[in-house]
C-alpha cells in the first residue's frame, strides 16, 4: 500500500526523497519546475543519479509529478496553449528519465464557451503531450473543484475526454476527494459514480484531502483531515470502499495544508496510516 504526500524539491531535486523518508511515507508528489510559472529547467545527469540513489536507498515507490498551476489545455490563447503542452512534455520526459509514473494535471478551464466549443483543442493538445510522452508514462488527469468555466470537475467531461484521446492506456484519473466532495459528489457514492462513468480501471492515484469548505461549494480549498467538513469517519469509509472496489489500491496521496500551510506533516501521514488499517 502506498502512502505519501505533495513535498518540496526546493534545494536539490533529491531532497524530495528526503522529505518524504522524513514524513513515514513510501510515495510523493512534486512539481519539477516552479508551479508559478511555465518556464521548463534541466537537471544535470548528476542530479538525477543522486535522487535515483537515494529513491533506491530508501525504498520509496511511485513518484507522481504535478503539473504546474498554470498550465491550460482549454485556453483561448495560442501562447498559453503552446507553453502548457511544452511544460507537460517536459515533465513528461523527466518523468521517464527518473521512472515516476507520470504528470498528474488540471485540464484547464474557459471563459464560459463550454466543453464542445474547447474540446477538440483539449483532446488535441492530449493527444499530442502523449505522442511526445517516453513509453511507460502517464498523463493523468485530475477532476477538479469545479468554479465556472473549470472542465473536468464532472466525471462526464473526463470520460468524454478519455474517449477521443488517441491512446487511452498511457491516460490515468487521479481523483482528488475535496474536488468531488466540493463539485457534489457525495464520497460514499463517488466510487459507484466514477466506475459508472469513466471505470476504475483509469483511476492511477487519490488525492486525499479534507475541504474547507462546504459540499457542492464549488471552490478548491484543501483542510487537513478531520479538520474540515468531509471529516475522519467519512474518508475512513471511502477508503473501505477503495479497498473493496479496487483491484489494485491506489496511492494515496495528501495535499493537506499541515501545520501553518507547510504542507502535510508526519502528524497527517500517521493520521492517514491509521485511517488506512
Ligand atoms: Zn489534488
Amino acid at each position: 500500500m502506498y502512502l505519501g504526500a505533495h513535498v518540496s524539491i526546493s534545494g536539490g531535486f533529491d531532497k524530495c526523497i528526503d522529505r518524504a523518508v522524513g514524513l513515514g511515507a513510501n510515495c510523493l508528489m512534486t512539481f519539477a519546475s516552479s508551479p508559478r510559472s511555465l518556464k521548463t529547467r534541466t537537471f544535470s545527469p548528476q542530479v538525477i543519479k543522486t535522487y535515483l540513489a537515494k529513491k533506491a536507498r530508501f525504498k520509496i515507490g511511485p513518484h507522481f509529478f504535478h503539473s504546474v498551476y498554470l498550465v491550460n489545455l482549454a485556453s483561448e490563447s495560442k501562447a498559453l496553449l503552446t507553453a502548457s503542452i511544452n511544460s507537460l512534455i517536459f515533465y513528461q520526459r523527466l518523468a521517464g528519465t527518473i521512472d515516476a509514473v507520470g504528470t498528474i494535471f488540471h485540464i484547464g478551464s474557459h471563459k464560459g464557451q463550454g466543453l464542445s466549443s474547447t474540446i477538440d483543442q483539449i483532446v488535441a493538445a492530449i493527444n499530442y503531450v502523449l505522442d511526445s510522452s517516453p513509453k511507460g508514462t502517464k498523463l493523468i488527469l485530475e477532476n477538479a473543484a469545479g468554479h465556472s468555466g473549470i472542465v473536468g470537475d464532472k466525471f462526464e467531461e473526463l470520460a468524454e475526454i478519455i474517449k477521443r484521446v488517441g491512446d487511452r492506456s498511457k491516460i490515468g484519473i487521479c481523483l482528488d476527494t475535496q474536488h468531488a466532495f466540493a463539485s457534489g459528489y457525495p464520497l460514499d457514492i463517488v466510487l459507484d459514480k466514477f466506475d459508472r462513468l469513466i471505470g476504475l480501471k483509469f483511476l492511477s492515484v487519490i488525492h486525499l484531502n479534507d475541504s474547507l469548505v462546504d459540499f457542492s461549494s464549488r471552490r478548491d480549498r484543501h483542510a487537513n483531515l478531520g479538520e474540515g467538513k468531509i471529516g475522519l469517519e467519512t474518508l475512513r469509509e471511502f477508503i473501505t470502499n477503495l479497498k473493496l472496489k479496487t483491484k489494485t489500491f491506489p496511492p494515496l496521496i495528501l495535499e493537506t495544508p499541515g501545520i501553518n500551510r507547510s504542507g502535510p506533516s508526519k502528524v497527517d501521514l500517521d493520521l492517514l496510516k491509521s485511517l488506512v488499517t
